[in-house]
């Protein structure tokens, strides 16, 4: 039998005999495509496209022509398009269901976001083209900027970080930066609590930091004894998110970010949770020193094979001048431009993030969003956020075991306490909601509990909607506690695809494409 490398059979015909993706000859089921990769389901050694030899004609190439086959997949368009079809069909989407991915804001994308960033002075645009012939793009990130400096009440911001943790590299670069520039070069450890997302510490390292772990206390929040024991004046500063992973506003942020800049350090604030704060809480006012936003998360532009993520930084007075470059500037008869290089910028840019200036799509979606929403409607998101999520909690706390107690913020965080002597895990109530046909929500993170499982509903999920999704996980809570352990085993069994061995994918996870061993045989 010819299986591939990843131990998939190759051959749709076998799959009956090998119990392979389904009861059927095509291997298909209703009107679900079974679909191969793309290198099995094409021909290797055909082009999809047919053009005639140009004959007469020399060839320009000076002996340097292509003489082996490439091994790309000839597949003709129609082809090629049905392939990614059906894969996509395959795949979950926020505009299929409720996506409840704690920490990853999975909100709805409204269409006039699209319907805007559509437009061809917006999207037919080239960032080579001369300033006067995209002045409009350029006004749009000046407002854009505008906007988020005045939610989060700070003087300046980079806009050009594609993601959250390329945001964070923004804010550290230039708190190392600032450090530098100071004589302060001996302060290299930066304090990041145990709950915080993987990216904080990750990003730490890359900047040439050593992290030095905060416990939390009882209550999932900053541990301020140990805090204050760790502060020192080799401490380069603090990393913490607000509202925390576990879905708790830091009470005492105010006194953390005295203490923090009192010893000498800076206060980097992971803003991927502002969706639950926004238009009600402006960092600044906290004493944040830099801050990312993820626009891919509160201000609703497509992420999660959706599309690109963008990760503005906003920054403090102290390290506003060690923004990076390009960045827009207006002059005085109101005509916009770029500043492209240190030289011309008023500070000393610690460098560039990235070739051009960042993710024009998303900057006017998140633009769209903002001006559609207004000031109130930008607060309600938070309230609504807030509500959303205590509606769960709220819902669930009689089946579940909330992590701690009291109300949340825009995030449900629940531990496995309730699966206890049920022979049911985190992972196997997650793999049954597939069968529900709800997106698992966050699992085993934040490490600070244990068999975590953080629901961010997010404020666009209707009464109704958490209704059902609350009723569900009711229900399997019920069956995991009465013994239907079998059926959480199994799951998913309604998925294309069941259950994987996760710790081989994630050990020997296969990347490359090789052709099936037996078929290479018969060829030669
Ligand atoms: C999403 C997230 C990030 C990283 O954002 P990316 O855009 O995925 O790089 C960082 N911190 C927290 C708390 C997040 O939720």
């Amino acid at each position: 039998m010819g299986m591939n490398t990843q131990g998939r059979p190759t051959r749709m015909a076998e799959n009956i005999a090998t119990g392979g993706y389904a009861d059927t000859v095509s291997g298909s089921r209703g009107l679900e495509q079974a679909e191969p990769l793309i290198f099995e389901r094409g021909n290797l050694e055909h082009c999809g496209v047919d053009l005639p030899e140009a004959k007469g004609m020399p060839t320009r190439l000076g002996g340097l022509e292509r003489e082996g086959v490439i091994g790309l997949s000839g597949l003709a368009e129609p082809e090629a398009m049905r392939h990614y079809v059906r894969l996509s069909r395959k795949n979950y989407a926020i505009d299929l269901g409720l996506y409840p991915l704690g920490s990853c804001t999975m909100k709805h994308n409204p269409r006039l976001n699209e319907k805007i960033a559509r437009l061809p002075g917006f999207a037919d645009i080239h960032p080579m083209q001369p300033a006067s012939t995209v002045q409009g793009a350029y006004a749009l990130m000046g407002e854009l900027a505008h906007w988020l400096m005045t939610l989060t009440n700070m003087p300046a911001v980079a806009l050009s970080p594609k993601a959250g943790a390329h945001g964070e590299f923004c804010g550290m670069m230039a708190i190392r930066a600032k450090l530098d520039a100071d004589g302060q070069t001996h302060r290299r450890r930066v304090l990041v609590p145990e709950s915080a997302h993987g990216t904080n510490p990750a990003t730490a390292v890359q900047c040439g930091f050593v992290c030095d772990e905060i416990p939390a206390d009882a209550t999932g929040r900053v541990d301020m004894e140990a805090f204050k024991a760790k502060l020192g004046d080799d401490v380069a500063g603090i990393m913490l998110t607000n509202p925390n992973t576990c879905g708790l506003f830091e009470r005492d942020i105010r006194e953390i970010a005295d203490l923090i800049h009192e010893a000498g350090g800076y206060f980097y604030c992971d803003g991927a949770n502002f969706n639950a704060i926004v238009g009600r809480v402006r960092p600044g006012d906290l004493g944040v020193d830099a801050m990312h936003i993820n626009l891919h998360k509160t201000f609703s532009t497509p992420h999660g094979g959706g599309g690109p993520g963008s990760g503005p930084t906003v920054l403090s007075e102290a390290l506003a001048p060690f923004a990076p470059v390009p960045y827009v500037a207006q002059t005085e008869k109101g005509s916009w431009h770029l500043i492209e290089h240190a030289e011309e910028a008023e500070g000393t840019p610690f460098g560039r993030m990235a070739a051009f200036h960042g993710q024009m799509g998303m900057f006017t979606r998140a633009l769209t969003y903002m001006m559609s929403h207004g000031s109130d409607g930008l607060k309600q998101v938070a309230d609504d956020a807030v509500l959303n999520a205590n509606y769960i909690l709220a819902r669930l706390k009689h089946v579940m075991t909330p992590a701690f107690d009291g109300s949340c913020m825009h995030e449900a965080l629940f531990d496995d306490r309730f699966l206890k002597d049920t022979g049911v895990s985190t992972l196997d109530f997650a793999k049954a909601m597939i069968d529900e046909g709800y997106h698992p929500m966050t699992m085993y993170f934040p490490l600070v509990v244990h068999g975590a499982m953080l629901i961010e509903p997010t404020e666009t999920e209707s009464k109704g909607g958490l209704d059902r999704f609350t009723e569900v996980l009711e229900a399997l809570a019920l069956a995991a506690k009465s013994g239907e352990k079998d059926r959480f085993l199994a799951a998913p069994v309604h998925a294309p695809t069941k259950r994987l061995d996760e710790t081989r994918a994630a050990r020997q996870p296969v990347l490359r494409w090789t052709p099936p061993s037996d078929d290479l045989e018969a060829a030669e």
